[in-house]
């Protein structure tokens, strides 16, 4: 059982827990809304310390990330427990139960595995990784120094100080911003959209992380053309070149609702495309993943499913931004270290 940073001792033996706006005060015996944090004699332990549920090698382009080693393969790790409690949740196996079977493993070892991978980077994932940042701090620590990059796929529903310590160690992020309503947030997540729009931009204030986002369009939370715009405008004022991954929700744990059209997909899309530009439809076969140029509208990249074709983007001069092949337009990509191939087959 490991021992947890981020929390303060209260009055009578209870301890308050300072990782994120849930801000659960727990007594003795109690664990946190996350499950995974617990009062155990007056202090925070962590009784789910390097205990994984998911090791698995995907397209980077499955995190959703797009603009981030395009074509690469990156080592992805999965934990369990959420701090949110979305009713769609599709990894609600792992996010909303705790009796599954899982793997211990410590940092050295998950990083020594990602690197004998192959994998040039390592992403924490599936479920929500922050609420394990103890184990992510010290695993992204040695991921640097041992040459992979750290990628977080993220509710980003974090404190300030969580959000600093991490992000200042992650290579890429993609955050999910579920809606544009606080009240929803709260009252059908558990979250605090005022919490993820500063993680949000706190990201793309850093030079050294590239910051992607992902709003799943569900019925009656995020479906909205003003709920939309309201989300455009926001990364459109940190930054026009955020891109947004709009993508398709299937029903799955308690939310019946049928999937979200295609059509409402695409013209949610359009709208975005006013304000970023650039602007992904996920989870709809075929359509929508490719990434263009916008100064001159050449095809960059193609992607047909987790097939993955970079065709208009070079390298840019002395180490700088990639450039478009066809106008030379600097370009918000990160791209592979020159001499590894595609998907991690170096
Ligand atoms: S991480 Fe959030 S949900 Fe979990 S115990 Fe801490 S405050 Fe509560
Ligand atoms: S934040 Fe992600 S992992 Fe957590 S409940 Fe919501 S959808 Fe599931």
């Amino acid at each position: 059982m490991g021992e947890a940073a981020f929390w303060e001792a209260t009055e009578d033996g209870k301890v308050a827990c300072l990782l994120c706006p849930r801000r659960c005060i727990l007594g003795p015996g109690q664990a946190g809304a996350c499950k995974v944090r617990r009062n155990e004699a007056g202090r925070m332990v962590l009784p789910f310390y390097g205990a994984l549920s998911s090791l698995a090698v995907d397209p980077i382009e499955k995190k959703p990330l797009h603009h981030f080693l395009p074509g690469s393969q990156v080592f992805s790790v999965g934990f369990l427990g959420c701090n949110l409690r979305c009713p769609f949740c599709q990894n609600w196996e792992i996010s909303q139960e705790l009796d599954r079977p899982f793997r211990p493993m410590s940092p050295a070892e998950l990083v020594d595995a990602a690197r004998r991978s192959g994998c040039p980077s390592l992403a924490y994932t599936y479920s929500e990784p922050i609420v394990h940042a103890e184990y992510l701090l010290e695993a992204m620590d040695l991921a640097r120094g041992s040459g992979l990059r750290n990628v977080l796929v993220t509710n980003g529903c974090a404190s300030e100080a969580v959000a600093v310590e991490l992000l200042a160690r992650t290579d890429a992020v993609n955050v999910d911003l579920k809606c544009w309503s606080a009240e929803d947030y709260g009252r059908i997540l558990g979250g605090k959209l005022e919490a993820v729009a500063s993680f949000i931009r706190r990201a793309a204030e850093l030079p050294s992380c590239l910051v992607e986002v992902t709003t799943l369009v569900v019925p009656g939370l995020s479906d909205s053309a003003e709920g939309l715009r309201g989300i455009a405008r926001f990364l459109a004022g940190l930054s026009p070149d955020i891109p947004l991954h709009l993508s398709a929700y299937h029903p799955a744990y308690r939310f019946k609702a049928p999937a979200t059209s295609p059509g409402l997909l695409r013209s949610l899309a359009a709208e975005a495309k006013g304000l970023l530009r650039y602007v992904y439809i996920g989870n709809l076969t075929g359509e929508g993943a490719d990434s263009a140029c916008p100064s001159c509208g050449a095809l960059l990249v193609r992607r047909r499913g987790y097939a993955t074709e970079l065709l208009g983007l070079e390298p840019g001069p002395g180490g700088g931004p990639p450039r478009c092949s066809s106008c030379s337009a600097s370009l918000p990509f990160v791209l592979e270290a020159a001499g590894r191939s595609p998907r991690g087959s170096a």
